[in-house]
């Protein structure tokens, strides 16, 4: 295929990402929890630092990866929320904002909105 883009393993990449990120700020937040509530000092403490330097780092490789995650109709970042240029038939969660929306529904319906235009991408059918 001449025009491949890598959309399939971009996507996955990206969510897999962004899912870990998630992991490592709720693992952040229990721990500064357990710290503050039952002045809890354990082995997570030594690597608490590790911890915040991790989870920076995927964020921020996430947010790398994620602009190039185009959209094939639009050429806009499929996670991307555009001020303004947001479709009506972009994947929404409630409680949830745009892009975050399409990560779950990434994961749990295997296929990706695209939140600029609305075009839909099955997981399986990309390449
Ligand atoms: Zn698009």
């Amino acid at each position: 295929m001449p025009n491949k883009n890598l959309l399939k393993p971009r996507t996955l990449i990206f969510v897999w990402l962004v899912l870990l990120a998630w992991l490592g700020l709720l693992a952040l937040i229990v721990i500064i929890l357990l710290n503050l509530f039952f002045s809890y000092t354990g082995l997570a403490d030594k690597y608490f630092m590790y911890l915040i330097y991790f989870t920076v780092g995927l964020g921020v490789t996430a947010i790398l990866v994620g602009e190039s995650v185009k959209c094939k109709s639009c050429r806009n970042s499929l996670f991307k929320e555009k001020r303004g240029g947001i479709n009506k038939n972009a994947y929404k969660i409630r409680g949830l904002n745009y892009w975050a929306s399409s990560v779950v529904g990434t994961v749990f319906n295997r296929r990706v909105t695209c939140i600029s235009c609305g075009m839909k991408y099955k997981l399986k059918d990309l390449e």
